[in-house]
């Protein structure tokens, strides 16, 4: 059974991230969504929060489930889950240069374990979190970018009415 990891900040969850989770759910078999906890990174949404607001997007499939890591390795945390396989999407040139760092240190840490990639779908091309909150934040619409449900808590915790 192939088990993957997709883990990310998701702060919030986004279009493009969901995107990456359903091609994955139709290569792997069992596929965890993980999210990061960095108590040094500014967050908007608690982990508790992120985690329900992707439970909300995509929860009730069966294959695909919610996690969070903290104060530990990835690879560390892919093997305590029997994850061969870290699963990351890709849009630019400077995500390419920031993932390219990182996989050589993740083989490095655990050669068993193979980071693989999806390009994004030209739509999402240049959807990020920070960008969505940014848009949101100053009152614009995240229509087609994230779902209702994360624009409406995105308005209240940025205070847009
Ligand atoms: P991180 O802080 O780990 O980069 P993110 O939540 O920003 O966390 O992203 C998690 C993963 O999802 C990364 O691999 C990122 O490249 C990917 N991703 C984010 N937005 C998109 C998108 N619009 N299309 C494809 N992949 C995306």
């Amino acid at each position: 059974m192939a088990t993957a990891i997709y883990p990310g900040s998701f702060d919030p969850p986004t279009e493009g991230h969901r995107n990456i989770i359903e091609r994955g759910l139709r290569i792997f078999d069992r596929l965890i969504v993980a999210v990061a906890v960095n108590p040094l990174k500014k967050t908007i949404f608690t982990p508790a929060e992120r985690i329900a607001l992707l439970k909300e997007m995509l929860g009730g499939q069966k294959n695909l489930e919610f996690d969070t890591f903290q104060d530990r390795l990835l690879v560390d945390y892919a093997r305590s889950k029997q994850a061969r396989v870290i699963l990351r999407g890709l849009r630019t040139v400077q995500d390419y240069e920031y993932e390219f760092q990182m996989t050589l240190a993740n083989q490095r840490l655990a050669p068993e374990i193979e980071t693989i990639f999806l390009m994004t779908e030209s739509e999402f091309s240049h959807l990020s979190s920070s960008l969505i909150k940014e848009i949101v934040g100053l009152g614009g619409s995240g229509k087609g970018l994230v779902p209702p449900i994360v624009e409406g808590k995105l308005k209240e915790k940025l205070k847009v009415r």
